[in-house]
């Protein structure tokens, strides 16, 4: 068995940061532990190091593959006692693994949350000493959190199967109504589940918002700002993000960069993943230093030097904002967040709100469709289901999200781009209720309003995001607002 200070070394870890030792004690007294953290501070440190002192296994629940392969190949470096199980494994894997878990030969598990569907891994798993059970981006458990992952509903009934292991819920930010919300699903009161609280506090990162009467004018101020930075102030070897809600407007804008001889790179979904790995490498390394994005790029990337973050549109929620921003200045060194934006962003917006959130009658459509089709549902391509189910407007991706849910719910198996989707179950109370399905749409354009209002503020900007997440403000001293009162 071994001992604290001899795993803190393993880390390489001299003194703990934050409340970091808090929470490792309480976890190592079998208490609960709910820790809100901002990313980069050291919130996975918090299960890793009980994990290797404990003797059972430690069950980490993670929502992104990514996310989860990044975290594994880094633990791999300190221990062979981690692995994760997931979907993109082959079956002869996972079953290897399985048995690896049987005969004790691991200490750290990551899944995603519907690996509990399984009923071979619930039967392994059943007969396992589980000690701690972590859930990262515990925001998602709550139903006004960013997405709707019905597995992350389970996780009370899935701790039982467990035998009530000591938890932790992890998350980067939440709301106090997001906080509630986690205890509730969890079954905690706020005595057993105790919160940890490290502040939301980015002292070292500028805040600026820049509201541009049109385009071209959001364009060439953007233009003048990026060539400032690397020009003037010489800041030639210091990264910049530039994030953007549309691939169309981002690609538009890599022209107009090119036009002005500004050299950078790309990074979208419409990429490969081998063209993504290539883009987000020569990033990470500094060989680009200007990088255009959607916000496809950034999970898992835990780069500690990016010295600027521009918004070139409008963020659909003060949730992602401050999760991209967040992204700035991990080495606590000086970084600047730029914000520009003109009113028609907010246009673009409220469509991907109604993309994310279709009606149930329409729901309830495209599933009649696929029954209809019955097994002539698997020859059909996405632009020929499309077809089907919208009739005007082909940018409208209320379809991709009816898949995505009818997936996540396990109504349909297989997939449209590898030509096997099925219908396999029945539609399930969660999509075919139109006022809950309603109240989750205006939630998120509550949200988009938030994040209108911040641009608006006529106040210190951190004053406006700490009351947004319901804390107590600090000095600022660092936003447009307050250093416009110094000059
Ligand atoms: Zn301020």
């Amino acid at each position: 068995m071994q001992s604290l200070e001899s795993v803190k070394k393993l880390f390489q870890i001299e003194t703990f940061r934050s409340y970091q030792e808090d929470i490792i004690l309480r976890i190592l007294s079998h208490k609960h532990c709910f820790v809100i953290m901002p990313t980069g501070m050291g919130k996975s440190l918090c299960y890793q190091i009980p994990a290797l002192l404990f003797e059972g296994v430690t069950i980490v629940i993670s929502p992104l593959i990514a996310l989860m392969y990044d975290q594994v190949n880094a633990l791999q470096k300190i221990t062979d006692q981690v692995t994760f199980i997931n979907s993109s494994l082959s079956k002869e894997e996972r079953s290897y693994r399985l048995d690896g878990m049987k005969q004790g030969r691991y200490k750290i598990l990551y899944i995603t949350p519907e690996r509990f569907r399984s009923s071979l891994f619930l039967n392994t798993i059943r007969n396992i000493k589980v000690d701690l059970l972590a859930i990262d981006e515990a925001h998602c458990i709550s139903q006004w959190g960013h997405d709707f992952r019905p597995d992350y509903s389970r996780i009370a009934e899935i701790r039982d199967i467990l035998g009530s292991p000591t938890t932790l819920a992890l998350t980067a930010t939440a709301t106090k109504q997001v906080q509630a919300d986690i205890l509730q699903e969890l079954r905690f009161n706020e005595e057993e589940m105790k919160l940890f609280h490290s502040g939301i506090a980015r002292s070292n990162l500028y805040l600026h918002v820049e509201k541009n009467v049109d385009e071209p004018m959001k364009w060439k101020s953007i233009l003048d700002l990026i060539s400032a930075k690397l020009i003037t102030r010489n800041e030639n070897k210091s990264s910049t993000l530039v994030y953007f809600n549309l691939i169309d407007k981002l690609e538009k804008f890599s022209d107009f960069l090119s036009t002005n001889k500004i050299s950078h790179s790309v990074y979208h979904g419409r990429l490969n993943a081998k063209d993504r790995n290539r883009i987000q490498n020569n990033f990470l390394e500094n060989k680009t230093q200007i990088l255009l994005a959607t916000n496809a790029f950034g999970m898992g990337v835990d780069k500690p030097d990016i010295r600027n973050i521009i918004h070139a549109e409008l963020a659909i929620s003060i949730e992602s904002y401050y999760q991209e921003i967040g992204r700035a200045g991990r080495d606590g060194l000086d970084s600047s967040c730029y914000l520009f934006y003109v009113e028609s962003d907010l246009a673009v917006l409220m469509d991907f709100i109604d993309w994310q959130n279709p009606s149930a009658s329409f729901i309830k459509k495209v599933y009649d469709l696929f029954r209809q089709e019955g097994e002539k549902l698997a020859s059909l391509d996405y632009k020929e289901l499309q077809a089907k189910v919208v009739f005007k407007n082909r940018g409208d991706h209320r379809l991709q999200t009816v898949l995505n849910l009818f997936e996540r719910y396990a109504v349909t198996s297989g997939d449209v781009e590898s030509y096997n989707l099925k219908l396999v179950g029945g539609l399930p109370d969660e999509l075919s209720a139109e006022t809950k399905l309603e109240e989750k749409k205006q939630n998120s354009l509550k949200r988009l309003y938030e994040m209108l209002m911040y641009t608006k503020s006529t106040n210190c900007r951190r004053d406006f995001l700490y009351k947004y997440f319901g804390e107590n403000p600090t000095s600022c001293d660092n936003c447009d607002y307050c250093l416009s009162l110094k000059s």
